[in-house]
């Protein structure tokens, strides 16, 4: 009987009797990993991509390097998670973090973990990300389309029956649309899966770009572009209610700005951005000195200057081309003799250095933007398969879906949890 058994699990997909069909739509992060856990549930699996290779989207992840998924618990997933943090509760613990390290080692790709429970790749390379989930798909026998566009799904009395490929129809029992959200457009994530899924009755949560560079209205910034700060804090105001606080690195362009601090930043604040909120940045540059310490140094730079103009005391506290603009800021006559400075202009200084605050007035867009924030409402998919509510035997998977994360390898441990979810069978 066993060995029964056994010889009808050996036999190729194909020839097994009602094995289930399923089309995967998107070969990025959450398409491949849906496919290999359909596969892995002895589906037969097509993943079907429109550009003419998988992973183009993985291929740029993390500068080249691919920070492939983050080694902190599951808590501290859960707690980087912006949008939909909830939703993302079944599909975490039915695949983490740990069994994506596993998966990728096992499989001959060794990992490393860097600052912030970073996890790269040994050898630095995205590819060797993309080859070694290759060579899963391979051996599970997925079959892949490629330069193949899905400009549809097929309903019947409410349940998936097919996709449409340029007007023909292939068919299948189960649907998986991992398209990807709208950012950095040219590696394929257009947004056509989010149509096809609005079209067939799902509502679209309003899409905004998030983990982007941030503008701002004073000239301030391009005066001090290509400057790039270290260990400052920075603090975000929606009004006189504070929103947002973290230390860490920025930098200055021609635009505004942007950098680590910036670009986590700006996943809290995009969607009021776009509504026409200006958002207030406060900078603090000396974030380790308390305002008595501050303007202790202060003085002691003061005394050391003490028969040159302000605008030339300042060398040792601040960057070069900052000088300039935190003298503007502060209000003070730059070229001031620094035993002419009252007490009353000193703590002018102190307030440009503690509180230099910018007006944000926008975003930069989606070709600038690591993800997407929006996308199809987790109200319309259950979170424990990923199957829609609307169309049964269509499921959803990885950065279409309306959740996102900080920086830090969470997006795409988001959407190697919710594809490898969607692909298994029950
Ligand atoms: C510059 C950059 C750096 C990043 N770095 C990191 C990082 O280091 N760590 C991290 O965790 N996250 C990172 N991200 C985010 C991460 O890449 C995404 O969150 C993740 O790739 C989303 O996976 P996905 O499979 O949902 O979408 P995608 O990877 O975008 O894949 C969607 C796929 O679907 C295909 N497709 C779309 N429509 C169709 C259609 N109609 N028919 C057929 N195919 C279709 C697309 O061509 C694409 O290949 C980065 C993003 C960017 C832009």
């Amino acid at each position: 009987m066993i060995e029964m058994m056994n010889s009808a699990i050996n036999r190729p997909v194909e020839m097994r009797i009602n094995v289930k069909k399923v089309i995967v739509v998107g070969g990025g992060a959450a398409g491949m990993m849906a496919a290999i856990s359909s596969a892995e549930s002895g589906c037969k699996v097509t993943l079907i991509e429109h550009n003419e290779k998988l992973g183009k989207k993985v291929f740029i992840t993390g500068k080249g390097r691919c920070n492939v998924t983050n080694a902190g618990d599951i808590e501290d997933i859960l707690n980087n998670i912006v949008t939909n943090k909830k939703f993302m509760y079944s599909s975490l613990y039915t695949f983490s973090n740990y069994m994506m390290m596993d998966m990728l080692e096992k499989n001959g790709l060794k990992l490393k973990t860097e600052r912030g429970n970073r996890v790269f790749p040994e050898s630095d390379k995205s590819s060797d990300v993309i080859k070694t989930l290759e060579k899963i798909l391979r051996e599970k026998n997925v079959e892949v389309m490629l330069r193949k566009n899905v400009d549809n799904i097929l309903v019947q009395n409410g349940h998936v029956t097919g996709v449409s490929v340029g007007g023909k129809i292939i068919d299948c029992d189960k649907v998986i649309l991992a398209t990807g959200g709208i950012s950095y457009r040219s590696t394929g994530s257009d947004g056509s899966g989010m149509i096809i899924a609005k079209k067939n009755g799902h509502n679209i949560s309003e899409c905004y770009p998030a983990l982007v560079p941030l503008t701002v209205s004073e000239d301030y910034a391009e005066k001090m572009q290509g400057v790039s700060l270290k260990n400052i804090n920075v603090k975000l105001y929606d009004g006189k209610k504070e929103i947002y606080s973290a230390f860490g690195e920025m930098l200055f362009t021609h635009f505004g700005v942007t950098g680590p601090v910036i670009l986590s930043a700006s996943s809290i604040i995009t969607k009021r951005l776009h509504e026409g909120k200006k958002i207030l940045l406060e900078i603090d540059f000396k974030p380790a000195l308390t305002d008595e310490k501050l303007d202790a140094r202060i003085l002691r730079e003061f005394d050391k200057n003490i028969n040159r103009d302000f605008k030339n005391s300042l060398d040792s506290m601040l960057p070069k081309k900052v000088i300039p603009v935190v003298i503007e800021y502060s209000g003070i006559d730059g070229d001031k003799k620094i035993n002419t400075i009252s007490r009353e202009e000193r703590k002018k200084l102190l307030n440009a250095l503690k509180h230099f605050t910018l007006t944000i007035d926008g975003t930069r867009d989606f070709n600038e933007a690591i993800i997407t924030q929006g996308g199809i409402s987790v109200k319309d998919i259950n979170p424990g398969t990923m199957e829609s509510k609307i169309v049964n035997g269509l499921y959803f998977a990885g950065e279409m879906i309306d959740i996102d994360a900080f920086t830090g390898g969470y997006n795409l441990q988001l959407a190697w949890s919710t594809g490898y979810l969607a692909g298994m069978e029950e």
